[in-house]
């Protein structure tokens, strides 16, 4: 291979990973507290709970210091990182 085909290759390559994992990130939508699971599961924005948050929950994924945080038992949307829910569980 050519080192002009390299380069092109992976430029192409660079573009096929980075361009998903955004795409995936965009189309998360937040969670309502309104959302039938969310009210099944007590989930709430500001939790009353003192010490216990969404971002030091074991389910919680992604950038535990942004606003909004992945949460397992919700695919697909982000939950507030200072919210709560009654599944809560301490990150090991
Ligand atoms: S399971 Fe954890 S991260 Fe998910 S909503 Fe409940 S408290 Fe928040």
């Amino acid at each position: 291979m050519k080192r002009r085909d390299f380069l092109k290759l992976s430029a192409a390559t660079a573009g096929v990973t980075l361009i998903p994992a955004y795409t995936v990130q965009a189309q998360e939508e937040q969670l309502s507290p309104d959302d039938p699971q969310a009210k099944a599961l007590a989930y709430v924005e500001v939790s009353e709970t003192e010490g216990q948050q969404c971002r030091n929950c074991i389910h919680a994924k992604g950038d535990l210091e942004a606003e909004w945080v992945g949460c397992n038992l919700f695919p697909g949307k982000q939950v507030k990182a200072e919210g709560w829910c009654k599944v809560w569980a301490a990150r090991g």
